[in-house]
């Protein structure tokens, strides 16, 4: 007999998961369709503020702290010898002063297990290999553990599969981005060698003209993620022979001081390239995008999780508003509300690598007011127009770094 189910939801990471939560709250009967067996490997481990306005409000915050993740109260930012500190607690909206650094097997896992006991049906190991979209019933069709073959009715669908691209790949909706390619090469290692600072902010390092920069993010059980991310020849070079070059950086950085000489790596360096790519389209009849799904610019700033998260949220309450029979905008609600919280960190992004940024971070001219103005963008709050390095994004941080050049 065919499943029949209000919504399919392709993926059960974050924005997988968020999403279901808010539908199940909206009263849905929801079926999260995993490829993977949890708990699995994925990259992207710190957190911003902003995501846990909406773990908090779908009560998935408890299932979270329950873990005892690394508390992450800042972010750091080094260059040629300049350091530049981001508190939370020094922000101008009124969000949250602080968020964790997660391993994302622990964390996923954490919040589907969570949302399946809100009621969502979950299955693992279950790869959806088509979708048919109309006006009225969706078709979904996955692979189980097993190779056999399902088909689910459904009232709609959303695509949260992230780097696995599923709606994007199939109805042709990828479009690339204009940033060059990058990658990343990265591992955890031992990092008992930290201070309590240390343990508490993400490090970021510039290096190579600003083409290339290295993280270092503390976990609780004492070890560390650490990677390099640059221009993709680059980031291929950090890789070969066994992550040679890579352990050597990781170890004489002069940033780091010697914190990963020598340590033990918990596995050895992983790569992954061309990870940028964006979407002509975020919905359509029957679907919508969320995630990685829609659009990933570049991890500098740790957005990706906290904009999943957050669109997986927007998305679910409009397709609950929808099959509730309320009209919905969706270029309006949706596809625009989103575009303008992705610009805003498209802004910061773009400046990272021009130096612009850089030479506003490390300026002594910049007062408390728009550093704490830009310290909320960093936590994620992309969407509160008060600000104004969120509503005049674009030309605000050129103007400020032109004025500090003078
Ligand atoms: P995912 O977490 O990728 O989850 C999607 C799920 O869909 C997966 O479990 C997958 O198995 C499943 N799936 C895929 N295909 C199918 C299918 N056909 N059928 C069923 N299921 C399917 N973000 C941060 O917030 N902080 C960081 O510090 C950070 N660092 C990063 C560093 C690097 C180098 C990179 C590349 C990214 C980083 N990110 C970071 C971004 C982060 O990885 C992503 O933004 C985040 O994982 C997106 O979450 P998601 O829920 O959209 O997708």
């Amino acid at each position: 007999m065919t499943k029949e189910v209000d919504v399919v939801v392709i993926g059960a990471g974050p924005a997988g998961s968020v999403a279901s939560s808010k539908l199940i709250k909206e009263g849905l009967k929801v079926l999260v369709l995993e490829k993977m067996q949890f708990p699995r490997f994925v990259i992207g481990e710190s957190l911003l503020p902003h995501s846990m306005d909406y773990l908090d409000e779908l009560n998935l915050l408890p299932a979270v702290e329950a873990l005892k993740f690394q508390v992450k109260t800042g972010a750091c930012f080094f260059h040629d010898g300049e350091r530049c500190d981001f508190l939370f607690e020094n922000q101008f909206s009124d969000g949250w002063s602080y968020t964790f650094q997660v391993k994302r097997a622990d964390f996923d896992h954490a919040l589907i297990k969570e949302v399946e006991k809100q009621g969502a049906e979950v299955e693992f190991q279950a790869e959806v290999t088509d979708v048919k979209t109309s006006a009225a019933t969706q078709v979904v069709t996955y692979r189980d553990a097993n190779g056999d073959i399902h088909e689910v009715h459904c009232r709609f669908v959303m695509d949260a599969s992230g780097y696995g691209r599923v709606l994007p790949q199939m109805f042709n909706l990828e479009v690339p981005v204009a940033t060059p390619p990058r990658g990343a090469v990265f591992a955890h290692l031992d990092d008992t060698r930290r201070t309590p600072e240390d343990g508490r902010n993400i490090f970021v390092h510039a290096f190579n003209d600003n083409t290339a920069w290295i993280w270092s993010i503390p976990f609780s059980d004492g070890t560390a993620s650490v990677g390099i991310v640059g221009d993709k020849d680059f980031v291929e070079e950090c890789y070969a022979d066994g992550g040679k070059l890579f352990k050597q950086k990781v170890a004489e950085f002069p940033g780091l001081n010697g914190r990963y000489d020598g340590v033990e790596f918990m596995f050895e360096p992983r790569l992954i390239v061309n990870y940028a790519v964006s979407v002509k389209q975020v919905y359509g009849e029957g679907y919508v995008l969320c995630g990685n799904s829609t659009e990933f610019l570049d991890p500098i700033f740790s957005s990706g999780v906290t904009l999943a998260i957050s669109s997986g949220y927007k998305a679910a309450a409009l397709v609950a508003k929808q099959l509730n029979g309320e009209q919905v905008d969706w270029e309006k609600d949706y596809s625009v509300v989103l575009k303008k919280g992705i610009d805003v960190f498209r802004t910061y992004v773009l400046a990272w690598y021009e130096g612009t940024l850089g030479d506003i971070f490390f300026s002594e001219k910049i007062d408390e007011t728009i550093r704490q103005q830009i310290c909320s963008v960093l936590a994620g709050y992309v969407w509160d127009e008060t600000n104004p390095f969120v509503k005049k994004h674009s030309t605000l941080v050129n103007a400020v770094a032109h004025i500090v050049k003078m």
